[in-house]
């Protein structure tokens, strides 16, 4: 492909018209050869942060990326709009291999997805170091975080792409907002001098709504009627067995529903993940096992009968409600016996006094968003150090907690 301006390649190659957010200017910085740390929520726009650069540079992108089902896609996405793309990943077989690898090597491909540990191989390095590459893309970065539930240990090793290529500028991709993984991400990756740009986390669709939990499936069942009958929806529990007690009495309710964790067989999870994909009234009742992955876009409401362990892990699993911009609601029912026994599960867990202290205070802070008498989408962002007004639409804006009751009730334990 010939020299063209980042919106031309926008246009023609990809069909939309504008550039969304800061997309703009981070193909801009990365066009024009410098490193970039980029912080956007899920479905706000990624990929094309570096799939636009990789096709206005010389060369052909690196992208690295954890997922190796998502690989085939996006490569058969881009196939599709005529862009030059291959994957390289344990499901290929040699000659499928070597064919990728001349490609490469004759300056035929415009982007390559290789897994970390294939990268990370001598093989592979041997073959990077015989091409043009344009850019370095390591998509979901936070991958480097050892606190994260994603950790991948390959990400370590990936600081060597900045040592062997000094000269070729890298992005790092995440929607993991926290402070902590951010600067892990810096740190790890050898990003130090590397622009950030940090989109806004709020959901301003999702409707926040947290109750305490007396008879969970009452309530639920309830929420679900009176809000989202005929949704499509999910339902995060924390154990493999209550998603199917859950989705059996969901079924019984005449609410449709399907189980889905990772103790299921690989062809019954397809299936139900496809019929999720397909159906609009259909409610998953999952472990977090369920994620990764899903872009639906009608997701109407994403329904926890448990505490989520960390707010980070609350934020990615409502996120997945709503990502068609129309209103949708992220409701949970929570109980202290949750905190008791995810205390002793940290407790009783093999991780040592750093990990146990680390997912304590995660609890907590999860904890506090469940009491807090603040406006819900304040609190949650403030955990990302997003500062934002009270946003009138979420449980505890629409019915703030009357304080005078707490004061009553003080005062009578006090002259009791
Ligand atoms: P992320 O990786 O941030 O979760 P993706 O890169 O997968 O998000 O993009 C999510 C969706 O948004 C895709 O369907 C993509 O085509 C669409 N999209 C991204 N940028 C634009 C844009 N500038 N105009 C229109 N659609 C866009
Ligand atoms: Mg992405
Ligand atoms: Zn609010």
């Amino acid at each position: 492909m010939s020299l063209s301006s980042a919106s031309q390649v926008l246009q023609t190659v990809f069909g939309y018209e504008s550039f969304r957010g800061e997309q703009q200017a981070i193909v801009e910085h990365l066009v024009s050869g410098g490193d970039a740390l980029v912080l956007m929520p899920t479905g706000a726009g990624k990929s094309l942060c570096y799939q636009v650069p990789a096709l206005v540079r010389q060369g052909c992108a690196i992208v690295v990326s954890p997922l190796i089902a998502l690989m085939k896609d996006q490569v058969d996405a881009l196939k599709e709009l005529g862009v030059q793309a291959a994957y390289l990943n344990s499901t290929l077989d040699w000659s499928e291999i070597r064919a990728v690898e001349r490609d490469f090597l004759r300056g035929e491909l415009d982007l390559l997805y290789i897994a970390p540990e294939r990268l990370l191989g001598e093989r592979c390095l041997q073959l990077l170091s015989q091409g043009r590459i344009s850019l370095f893309a390591i998509d979901e970065a936070h991958c480097v975080s050892q606190w994260g539930h994603d950790f991948r240990p390959e990400y370590m090793g990936l600081s060597i792409l900045h040592e062997r290529w000094p000269q070729v500028p890298r992005i790092a991709l995440t929607a993991t907002a926290t402070t902590h993984t951010r600067q892990e991400i810096i740190q790890r990756l050898a990003l130090g001098e590397a622009k950030q740009f940090i989109a806004s986390f709020d959901r301003p669709n999702i409707t926040y709504h947290i109750v305490e939990k007396h008879d969970v499936r009452r309530q639920l069942l309830q929420f679900i009627r009176q809000e989202h009958m005929g949704d499509s929806g999910i339902v995060y529990c924390l154990s493999r067995n209550k998603t199917e007690d859950i989705a059996k009495f969901l079924n019984k309710e005449g609410i449709k529903a399907l189980p889905y964790h990772a103790g299921l067989d690989v062809a019954r999870r397809a299936e139900h993940q496809a019929r999720f994909q397909q159906e609009d009234d259909l409610v998953m009742v999952a472990t977090i096992a369920f994620g990764m992955g899903i872009n639906k876009p009608d997701v109407r409401f994403v329904a926890h009968i448990d505490l989520p362990k960390s707010v980070e892990g609350y934020y990615q699993e409502t996120g997945r409600a709503g990502r068609d911009g129309l209103a949708a609601t992220a409701w949970m029912a929570y109980g202290l016996q949750d905190v008791v026994q995810q205390r002793k599960m940290i407790e009783d867990s093999n991780g040592d006094e750093v990990f146990k202290r680390r997912s304590a205070a995660q609890l907590d802070a999860m904890l506090g968003l469940c009491e807090t008498a603040q406006c819900r989408r304040v609190r949650l962002l403030a955990y990302f150090d997003q500062h934002i007004e009270p946003c009138g639409n979420c449980d505890v804006c629409l019915n703030p907690p009357k304080m005078w009751d707490g004061t009553v009730a003080a005062q009578k334990i006090l002259s009791a």
